[in-house]
């Protein structure tokens, strides 16, 4: 099996959001196999391929668990018009350049499917780790029902579309079951629902809530029935508070929440994950793009509330997550949510949002996430001091100086303008 080594690190040790100086990490196939608090030299005989992290930082390979793969335009309800086998290899593209950036592990909340995953794992192109949640479940006028006011009937818009954004419709405790049992059985390792109104769809008013109480419970309890758990796409007080009392593991978005709401959150034990950059892309962008005015209304209303929701979620202690929602060209501006999350946040803590805690949320802590024996070698060389500043993984061109998945190099920047 090949051996690696890696030594002279500054290790990032993520569930205690530290550094740790002179580490050695032995690497074995696909798992690191010892982690070592010392110096060590590597002997010849070891046969080992040896890699000198000195003067850099050695983190877990990043995590981005809000984004979605195939959202190859900013136009979701055009897209529905392609072949599907363009939205995969634009979703290919899109994987590999988070790859790029240090996203070893994305967690995608809708659209991509088990056929993705399975490329990726198969080495068909590079790519993140990819937990999939199947079509994202709406009621009908809710947040992924994106049919224009004047279209009748399923249409284009329906999951039949194949590969997208585009929900799956179902309304009634009965409906919600079979929703979720079809994302089980085709494959999702969690659930999305959409709890509340959102920017990108038509008809839903951001107050408003979506689903009854009684489908809330239902969709998450066919979700534990399949060892999955349901994430929730909402941002008013009164959605958040119903989605995580239905027992919903992880908020998405969640701007507008008040300090009752993040108590009603710590108290269930639910996971925030704020998508700052894509606000901050689509204020910059979204009227170019043709967004309708009152897209763009419901845009102003959450942007200018999503920092503050990051602040009052720290105070009453919940735990805050890495997350994107980027859409097309604006995949770009994945890694610039380290810049936007630095404003509320200090360096390490948004640093262990993207890494340990993500990694909770996943239920993956003994695979991903943190540097340790047994878990996968994914690993992160970064130029720079990070607990001061995110900068170089901002930029990640520049600052992250190597990628490692499974054991794997994917990229090396190390021989460009190392110092
Ligand atoms: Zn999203």
């Amino acid at each position: 099996m090949p051996r690696t080594l890696i030594h002279n690190a500054r290790l990032f040790e993520s569930d205690h959001a530290r550094f740790v100086p002179d580490c050695t990490v032995v690497i074995e196939g696909e798992r690191i196999v010892e982690v070592a608090r010392e110096r060590r030299e590597a002997r010849a005989e070891d046969g080992a391929t040896v890699i000198d992290a000195k003067g850099l930082a050695l983190l877990p390979g990043l995590i981005d668990a809000h984004v979605h793969v195939v959202a190859a335009s900013h136009d979701l309800v055009g897209q529905t018009t392609w072949p599907v086998s363009l939205v995969g290899a634009e979703a290919s593209r899109i994987m590999r350049e988070m790859l790029e950036r240090g996203f070893t592990t994305v967690r995608d909340a809708g659209g991509a499917d088990a056929g993705l995953q399975e490329a990726q794992q198969r080495g068909l192109y590079a790519g993140p780790r990819l937990f999939v949640s199947g079509f994202p479940i709406s009621q009908t006028g809710g947040h992924a029902d994106m049919r224009p006011r004047g279209a009748r009937g399923p249409g284009f818009f329906c999951a039949c579309a194949g590969l997208g954004l585009v929900g799956t419709i179902a309304d009634g405790v009965g409906e919600v079951r079979r929703a979720v049992r079809e994302q089980v059985r085709t494959g999702a390792n969690q659930i999305k629902i959409m709890a509340g109104g959102g920017i990108a769809s038509p008809s839903d008013p951001l107050e408003g809530t979506q689903f009854s109480i009684d489908e809330l419970r239902a969709a998450v309890e066919e979700a534990e029935a399949a060892n999955l758990y349901a994430l929730a796409h909402a941002y008013s007080p009164r959605a958040v508070t119903r989605a995580v009392e239905a027992g919903v593991r992880s908020i998405e978005h969640g701007n507008l929440i008040d300090a009752a709401t993040a108590r009603v959150m710590k108290r269930e034990g639910a996971f925030l994950v704020p998508t700052l950059s894509t606000y901050a892309a689509l204020a910059d962008e979204g009227e170019r793009l043709g967004w309708s005015r009152a897209m763009l209304d419901k845009l102003e209303q959450v942007k200018g509330r999503g920092l503050e929701a990051v602040q009052i979620a720290r105070a009453e202690g919940v735990p805050v997550v890495f997350g994107t929602d980027l859409l097309g060209h604006m995949h770009g501006r994945q890694s610039g949510e380290f810049t936007i999350r630095r404003q509320v946040q200090p360096p390490l803590e948004v640093l262990q949002g993207a890494t340990w805690t993500a990694a909770q949320l996943m239920r993956q802590e003994a695979h991903l996430g943190r540097i340790a024996a047994g878990a996968f070698a994914d690993l992160l060389l970064v130029a720079g001091d990070l607990e001061r500043d995110l900068a170089p993984l901002a930029r990640p061109e520049e600052g992250v100086r190597l990628v490692m998945q499974g054991g794997r190099v994917v990229a090396d920047r190390r021989s460009a303008g190392q110092a």
